[in-house]
């Protein structure tokens, strides 16, 4: 039986990370080393490796994520694999998912142990990453399952995929829907379909959202926190250049009373999109009354996030204003997110 051709391309991170005279880690290595520490890809695939960039993933750009996307839509390969950092991998992998519409897989992977420490998870999860990239069931379902994350033997929907431990091994979940798949020796074993309706729908409406960059800022609302920055920054919204917001809000999508007014001024001002700061998972929209409930919000011209994390609703909210949709289309498009 031929192997697949897997296409890895890799950014930088942790998973390509060496010593240096003083022993810290500085990012270095290429796709060719990645691949080479790791014999028993041969097996699985004909490995093409290129690298991209060698940076940490806390310094990714939005712009080298659509050149990146530009690069896998013109790859001649039967699967694609991105090494990258962890650190946000969950925003990449939704913006891979929301720009790419393949009937190949593409997989995200990384590392939380870097190459010095004792059982680093690299090589595990390029070869895991690998194995899915080149599943025949995942080939199949490719259009289906959308953009993966892969991290220790589970597989992840971009959409749902967030770090949820900052150096833990086991520090990836998908905390509304769960793992798609689980990998044990060397099988692809599938548990579910991810429902993918809302980033299917939208990508129709974004294309390949070529435009300008459109700078989004994001607020976290905290207890007695009356947003004043949001005041700040729109006294001087020319220097600063945000095109949207996002407002990470508390339980079913409530933001402190005090903080009402500055909200709703924000809205006014630009496109603003209100998330659940639990992380996900759909918010309420007809039960609270009061200025500072969901229903409140929504009348004054909040855009309701549905179940996206606040950090993947920046995404979806930069790349709609990239793509030149206005306040109504976006408000649209974001609904179907529940
Ligand atoms: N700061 C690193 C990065 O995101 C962490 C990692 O790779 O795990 O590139």
């Amino acid at each position: 039986m031929t192997k697949p051709r897997i296409h890895v391309l890799a950014l930088g991170g942790t998973i390509a990370t060496r010593p240096d005279a003083s022993g810290a880690m500085q990012m270095g290595l290429g796709a060719d080393d990645l691949v080479a520490a790791v014999p028993l890809l041969e097996g699985v695939a004909k490995i093409e490796a290129e690298t991209v960039s060698r940076v940490g993933s806390h310094s990714l750009g939005i712009d080298l994520i659509h050149t990146l996307a530009a690069k896998i839509r013109g790859l001649e390969t039967d699967g694609v694999v991105v090494t990258q950092g962890t650190d946000t991998l969950e925003e990449t992998s939704f913006l891979l998912d929301l720009l790419l519409d393949l009937d190949i897989p593409v997989v995200v992977t990384a590392a939380m142990r870097n190459p010095s420490l004792t059982s680093p998870d690299g090589p595990g999860n390029l070869l895991a990453a690998v194995r899915v990239a080149a599943d025949p069931w995942v080939y199949k379902n490719a259009k289906a399952l959308g953009v993966l994350a892969v991290m220790l033997d589970e597989v992840y929907a971009a959409a749902d995929v967030a770090k949820v431990h900052p150096t833990r091994i086991n520090g990836f979940a998908a905390t509304q829907a769960g793992p798609l798949a689980a990998l044990v020796e060397d099988r692809v074993v599938p548990m579910t379909m991810p429902v993918r309706d809302a980033v299917v729908a939208a990508r129709r409406k974004l294309g390949t959202a070529g435009g300008k960059p459109a700078p989004v800022a994001l607020f976290w609302t905290s207890l007695d926190d009356a947003l004043p920055l949001v005041l700040l920054m729109l006294a001087a919204s020319d220097r600063v250049g945000y095109r949207g917001a996002v407002i990470a809000a508390m339980g079913g999508g409530h933001v402190p009373e005090r903080a009402v007014d500055n909200v709703v001024r924000l809205a006014k001002a630009m496109p603003t999109v209100i998330s659940p700061r639990t992380g996900g998972g759909p918010m309420l929209r007809k039960t609270y009354a009061g200025p500072s409930s969901e229903i409140a919000l929504r009348e004054a011209g909040l855009i309701w996030g549905g179940r996206l994390h606040p950090l993947k609703g920046r995404v979806l909210l930069e790349t709609c204003l990239r793509a030149g949709l206005d306040r109504k289309a976006i408000a649209e498009l974001f609904d179907t997110f529940g």
